[in-house]
């Protein structure tokens, strides 16, 4: 991305999103049949023991960042387009429904806004474009951004693609760049070239959001009404970020509107 994205006289400067169950709650119940599909793979495709495929699949989850991550680096191969498309093919899109409410938000938020999710690029696609939000955010940090494919994609300019990490091919195969590991959120923070005290950053994860503010970043535990470790601000769902976080808008929106509108014109360009 491009260098100065400087905001005279903005407390914040960029917005850094997690999607799943953060754009859109729990209890949608993606979450749950992801991780069923994550499991049926598990079994069907790695043949590991029915038995221990459950306790498995969330051990691997809280110690490595996801499920995926930590059957790369117990040894197991696979390919990861594979993989995504296996626990993602299935998974009940159908109840995402267009939020304006969120989206009516997002667009009269001054800051740049960015997409960081460990969700694969087809997959946040889906989503967005789901929940009516595909226009909303200059760029998305994805799976691919952080573990580069050997063949780049080119199929959406909205991912943010990255050839400077993880990018020795040996390595790549097992070890992949998530969240919440404080390399992922560097990684992010170098790539979308954001001042981390200036950013602020929303997630449903406690973990995400520890190892965010060791990042320096702001952080917004989002979906549940208790403060945790790490976190700035607390919201019980994305649409009361107003309400929670009016700072947001407290900006000279008129003086700085050109500027930002120019810089989201480039941003997209670089994407
Ligand atoms: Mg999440």
């Amino acid at each position: 991305m491009d260098a100065d994205h400087g905001i005279a006289g903005v407390k914040y400067e960029c917005l850094l999103f997690d999607m799943d169950d953060t754009l859109y709650p729990m209890s949608m119940g993606l979450n749950l049949q992801c991780r069923h599909n994550i499991e049926d793979y598990m079994l069907e495709h790695l043949h590991i023991e029915e038995s221990e495929v459950p306790k498995m699949c969330l051990d691997l989850y809280k110690e490595y960042g996801t499920t995926m991550a930590g059957l790369k680096l117990l040894g197991y191969e696979f390919d990861n387009d594979e993989f995504h498309a296996y626990v993602h093919g299935r998974l009940p899109y159908e109840k995402l429904k267009p939020d304006p409410v969120l989206r009516n938000l997002l667009l009269s938020m001054p800051q740049r806004k960015i997409i960081f999710t460990n969700a694969d690029q087809a997959h946040a696609v889906q989503v967005l474009n789901r929940l009516g939000l595909e226009d909303c955010f200059e760029g998305i940090i994805c799976f691919e951004t952080l573990n580069p494919p050997k063949e780049p994609k080119d199929d959406d300019d909205m991912v943010i693609e990255s050839a400077e990490f993880n990018n020795d091919n040996n390595l790549r195969d097992s070890h992949i760049i998530c969240k919440p590991s404080l390399e992922a959120f560097e990684a992010a923070i170098r790539i979308a070239n954001v001042d981390p005290n200036k950013t602020i950053f929303f997630d449903d994860s406690t973990r995400n959001i520890e190892t965010g503010k060791a990042a320096g970043l702001q952080t917004v535990i989002v979906g549940r009404s208790d403060l945790v470790p790490g976190a700035d601000h607390v919201l019980s769902s994305i649409h009361n970020i107003k309400e929670a976080i009016p700072e947001i808008w407290e900006v000279e929106v008129d003086n700085i509107k050109g500027r930002i509108q120019s810089q989201g014109l480039e941003a997209m360009v670089l994407a």
